[in-house]
């Protein structure tokens, strides 16, 4: 399958597997059927783009499917969500797994053994053949399965014994979907920190079981770890109160405003803008994923959703299109064109707003920036306070209130 980064691309996909988002996506969904696999959707790069909104996801499953035959499709694009609204009121979590791998990284360089261990996993040389596969995978197609994501991290955990924000981070260098959210929380959850005590264990025997239809398998895991002893921390991250932005895209908007596109919100259309900018402005933003170098995948499909992006918007809205890549850049560019005010789609906690919000903080006081979050996530959020349960709970109330429901 090819993972192209455009909005047009992500349609296309959505529309194919549409006919499978109902009762085959829930019975088979935990099937690993390789790459040109069609039972789960592989829409993750488009969502974490924002080249799709997850409402317009929504929306199409429910046109297509009752709302019951959906309910497992319709949970997990709620995962996406729950995840993103626990780290924004848990932001520390980010940043602990930041300084944490910045000091695992630096006891890579000094100790030989653990250097060679994690080469190792990365380069797929361990010996546990399904895992060795999997490390190429990523590196070689920037995607992996949901149950090869589980497995990987519990072997490398459990198993390998390496330290789970290095995983993490290699993870986050070649996914084209690498989230701060759903990836540092899943590898806690299967560490055992996110639902405190509670490991998940990659067993051989289910391993080759939902791998017997991938082109390559099944896949062995012999003398893969049988334990799984939850992963402790010092620290506990205290809930902080959310403080989310308008629904509409900086409203009121009436002064003449440029709109900055980027890593996490790389579309105008799932913005919903009410009346044109003056100006686009393209901000990618990859390489601030990790210290570490950024996977090709993963690079070229944030790159080029911005770069479709501000294209995109640019002919839309008949205006010119420029890209932010330097550090200073951004006054320049708005001097350059007597632009006042930025709006732009919500910048959630993670690199992209690690790598942009200082700047767009110190921009002179006569320049405004505005961001904008869709009623979805202003919704769901709220409960996204603990366990997933509660925002599972609130599903047709906050779909009814977005005016989503099914067909
Ligand atoms: C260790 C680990 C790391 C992960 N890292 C990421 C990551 O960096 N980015 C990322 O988007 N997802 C991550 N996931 C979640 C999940 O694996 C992917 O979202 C999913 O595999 C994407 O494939 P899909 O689009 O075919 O999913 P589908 O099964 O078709 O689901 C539809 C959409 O729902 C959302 N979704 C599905 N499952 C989950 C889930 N378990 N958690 C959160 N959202 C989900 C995704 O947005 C997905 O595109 C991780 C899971 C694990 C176990």
């Amino acid at each position: 399958m090819q993972f192209t980064p455009t909005r047009e691309a992500g349609l296309t996909r959505l529309e194919a597997f549409l006919p499978n988002a109902g009762a085959y996506y829930e019975r088979t969904r935990n099937h690993d059927h390789g790459l040109d696999r069609m039972n789960v959707s592989q829409l993750s790069p488009w969502l974490h783009a924002a080249l799709l909104a997850e409402r317009e996801v929504l929306e199409r499953t429910l046109e297509n499917h009752s709302r019951s035959n959906a309910d497992k499709f319709v949970s997990e694009v709620f995962w996406r969500i729950y995840f993103k609204g626990y780290l924004e009121q848990r932001p520390t979590i980010w940043r602990a797994f930041c300084e944490k791998r910045g000091d695992a990284l630096a006891d890579l360089a000094n100790n030989s053994g653990r250097a060679k261990a994690y080469a190792e996993a990365t380069e797929g040389r361990t010996g546990i053949a399904a895992f060795d596969h999997w490390a190429r995978e990523l590196v070689e197609t920037g995607y992996l399965h949901n149950h090869a994501r589980m497995w990987f991290a519990s072997i490398w955990i459990f198993t390998l014994k390496l330290d789970w924000v290095l995983g993490a981070d290699f993870f986050l260098r070649h996914l084209m979907d690498g989230d701060a959210a759903s990836n540092t929380l899943s590898w806690r959850w299967v560490g055992g920190l996110h639902t405190k005590g509670k490991t998940y264990q990659a067993r051989a025997d289910n391993i080759e079981r939902y791998t017997s239809e991938h082109p390559d398998g099944p896949f062995a895991a012999e003398g893969i770890s049988d334990e799984a002893e939850a992963l402790e921390e010092e620290i506990e991250h205290k809930r902080q109160d959310l403080d989310l932005p308008d629904a509409k895209p900086g409203s009121p908007l009436d002064k003449r405003y440029a709109l900055l596109l980027h890593d996490e919100a790389a579309h105008h259309v799932p913005l919903d803008l009410p009346h044109p900018p003056e100006l686009v402005i393209g901000a990618a933003r990859p390489d601030a994923r990790s210290p570490e170098p950024i996977g090709d995948h993963a690079r070229s499909f944030a790159q080029g959703a911005v770069e479709s992006g501000v294209e995109e918007a640019a002919q839309a809205f008949d205006c010119p299109g420029r890209s932010w890549s330097e550090e200073g850049e951004l006054n320049q560019i708005l001097r350059d064109t007597g632009v006042t005010q930025i709006s732009l789609g919500f910048l959630p906690t993670g690199w992209t707003k690690d790598a942009l919000w200082p700047e767009l903080q110190s921009l002179p006081d006569d320049i405004s920036v505005k961001q904008s979050l869709p009623d979805l996530q202003r919704l769901t959020w709220p409960h996204a306070r603990a366990g997933f349960f509660r925002v599972k709970k609130e599903i047709d109330d906050v779909l009814g209130e977005i005016g989503v429901a099914a067909g």
